[in-house]
């Protein structure tokens, strides 16, 4: 199985589940107390639900991690299909990151990716869901969000982090982002079709100049 970045965990959510129901089966033909069980399974209960916290999250922002964006989307989308409800993406990427890195440091780098993570969970609504999805990549998944609705928080985060006051090691740092978007329509079939074309759009966005939001119908 795939150990993303090297920091996620590496069993996968479904997997745990069935180790978890397994355990409880063996603990409870232990030949010990009722009580003692109760409290065998009481504490690998905690254990499990800090290990299963792990399998889903982004070590160093705290965000979702890819692994979970892979099944979320996928499950969002069949939702939004079968309700015929809004269902938009976003695709956002700091732009010229690896001169922050290069020039500050790995650890700014890192300061900058907490940030960051810490201004997209305040901007968008509780509703929507972020994952931090590669090194400096991001993606929101905005549920019952048309394309003008998304747009809306998504040029407000933009702006956000143009203006927020970054400061590292008595050091002002000037950080943008580019942001594609693409929202569930007839053309597209499938949780890759949108996922692409919000990378698509992101494309677009760096090729335009970045420090944009741009939308899969802008081109
Ligand atoms: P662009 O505007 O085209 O996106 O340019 P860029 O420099 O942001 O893109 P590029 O893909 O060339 O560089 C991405 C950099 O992200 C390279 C790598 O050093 C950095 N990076 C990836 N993951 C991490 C991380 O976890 N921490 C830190 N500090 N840097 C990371
Ligand atoms: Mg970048
Ligand atoms: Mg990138």
């Amino acid at each position: 199985m795939d150990n993303i970045q090297g920091q996620g965990f590496d069993l996968s959510p479904e997997l745990l589940d069935q180790i978890q129901a397994n355990i409880e089966e063996i603990i409870k033909s232990f030949p010990i107390s009722e009580s003692n069980k109760t409290d065998v399974i009481k504490k690998i209960n905690f254990m499990y639900s800090q290990t299963r916290h792990m399998s889903v999250t982004d070590a160093l922002t705290g965000l979702f991690n890819r692994r979970h964006f892979e099944s979320t989307i996928e499950r969002e989308f069949m939702r939004a299909k079968r309700y015929s409800s809004n269902l938009s993406i976003a695709v956002f990427d700091i732009d010229y990151f690896k001169k922050i890195n290069d020039t500050y440091g790995h650890l700014c780098g890192d300061y900058v990716l907490k940030e960051i993570a810490y201004i997209a969970l305040e901007t968008f609504r509780k509703t929507d869901i972020i994952f931090r999805y590669g090194g400096e990549e991001f993606v929101v998944i905005l549920t019952e969000t048309p394309i003008d609705k998304a747009v809306i928080p998504l040029e407000r985060f933009r702006k956000t982090i143009e203006d927020y006051p970054f400061f590292y090691d008595n050091n002002h740092l000037k950080v943008t982002v580019s942001v594609g978007v693409e929202t569930l329509n007839p053309d597209i079939f499938t949780s890759s079709d949108l996922f692409g074309n919000a990378d698509k759009a992101l494309y677009h966005a760096k090729e335009n100049g970045r420090n944009k939001v741009v939308t899969s119908s802008n081109f």
